[in-house]
């Protein structure tokens, strides 16, 4: 919708304006019927590729499998007419990360992300095949994130049919490590989120309730070393300095960490200690699981448990306190909210229903990564499902293909074109 605005350095001349700029508010209806009805002709060979996708085991550090998929996936995206680029993980997983690059006539650069690992590990395959019953299609992983490559890759079949090419750079990523931390993808992720003006990432929607997710938890994992003085137990205990008195003193001093109000979650998870029941122990070591809803709260935890850490109840006893950073929070800027509402406006044209949550998840995505560069980010593009990461048997709804291609194709369309 547009409307007039009188603005006083236009000296009374009327303004022609948006009612939002290009990026914070939701476009207008814009109804494409062609692409509806060329995304419904999509829907039959993304199902046959998804069928491809769960046939190539892609679990955890599966070297086999990520190698196998690599190689689809990168054929796809030659078949598609992209330049194609490998990138080994940083931390070793095995496979390549892969990118694609399609460059267009416009001046606007799109990332879109999909991982092709999943939680299952080889052979899981064998006593869940592929199949289609009724309105649902079964796989491992068919949900998380293969629904997500299919998206991607037949959003880009249907704007190469109908020769759209008015995008700057339209960039594909496909990593190999989601599962598992995204820690050898996490770098390439945020570089290429950098250079981009959008992040489409495409990770499943709930089939019970369609959601773009503004919101995931930072995640964290602190490890604390306690150093005391062994000494037997029996003969001089007052000897030695008990480690594993200091780690429970330390337990007991950090429980106002967990701040639930803040969205800042405490909890130790892991201990051990001693060698012997006999010997004073002279090694403790504690670990503790980290959760934050805003970055900036991860330096003020681990300062007030490095703090906590020096208050000793016994003096001789050095406690070392090490952070591991997992995914930072995701918190959707203004501009990723109007990725979200622009799309949930989309959704709408074909019949979709979306909902926009603002609840924190406490499990991350790679939006969290992308995010970082301040560029909008959209999560939960990929196909609504159910089963991912259960035993229960994973599966996408089919008749939501056609409306998740119309939407990925409109949403590269309008931002391309600056609508
Ligand atoms: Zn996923």
């Amino acid at each position: 919708m547009r409307r007039l605005i009188l603005t006083a350095a236009a000296l009374g001349a009327a303004v022609l304006v948006s009612s939002g700029c290009g990026d914070s508010a939701a476009a207008p209806a814009t109804y494409d019927s062609a692409l509806d009805t060329a995304s419904r002709s999509q829907q039959a060979p993304t199902v046959a590729m998804l069928e491809a996708l769960v046939n190539i085991e892609s679990g955890p550090g599966d070297a086999v499998g990520l190698a196998q998929m690599g190689d689809y996936l990168a054929g796809q995206l030659v078949a598609l007419g992209a330049t194609v680029t490998r990138h080994k993980a940083a931390d070793g997983t095995p496979g390549d990360n892969i990118v694609g690059t399609l460059r267009g006539t416009g001046t606007r650069h799109i990332l879109l992300m999909a991982h092709m690992d999943t939680v299952y590990p080889r052979g899981f395959l064998k006593d869940a095949p592929f199949r289609v019953d009724g309105n649902r299609a079964y796989g491992p992983g068919i949900a998380d994130d293969k629904g997500g490559i299919a998206v991607i890759l037949n959003t880009l079949a249907l704007l190469n049919a109908r020769s759209f090419r008015e995008y700057g750079t339209l960039t594909v990523l496909f990593n190999t490590d989601e599962e598992t931390g995204s820690f050898g993808s996490r770098e390439l992720i945020q570089s290429l989120s950098a250079s981009h003006d959008y992040v489409l990432s495409h990770e499943p929607s709930a089939a019970s309730q369609e959601s773009f997710g503004l919101a995931t938890s930072g995640i964290a994992h602190a490890t604390a070393t306690i150093r005391g003085r062994a000494s037997h137990a029996g003969v001089a205990p007052e000897l030695g300095v008990n480690a594993l008195t200091e780690a429970a003193a330390l337990i007991l001093r950090t429980q106002d960490i967990d701040n639930k109000d803040r969205e800042i979650r405490f909890n130790w998870t892991l201990a051990s200690a001693g060698s012997a029941s006999n010997a004073i122990p002279a090694v403790a070591t504690l670990t503790a699981d980290m959760r934050y809803g805003r970055n900036q709260d991860l330096d003020a935890i681990t300062a007030m448990l490095n703090e906590r850490a020096q208050q000793k109840r016994l003096p001789e006893a050095e406690i070392t306190i090490d952070v591991l950073r997992g995914r930072p929070a995701f918190n959707a800027s203004e501009g990723g909210q109007a990725l979200a509402a622009r799309g949930q406006s989309i959704y709408n044209e074909v019949g979709g229903r979306i909902e926009i949550s603002n609840v924190r998840i406490g499990g991350g995505s790679d939006a969290a990564y992308a995010a970082l560069s301040g560029k909008p980010v959209l999560e939960g593009m990929g196909l609504p499902g159910a089963g991912y990461h259960t035993n229960a048997d994973e599966y996408i709804m089919i008749d939501a293909i056609p409306r998740r291609l119309y939407l990925g194709a409109r949403m590269i369309m309008d931002l391309s074109l600056g609508r």
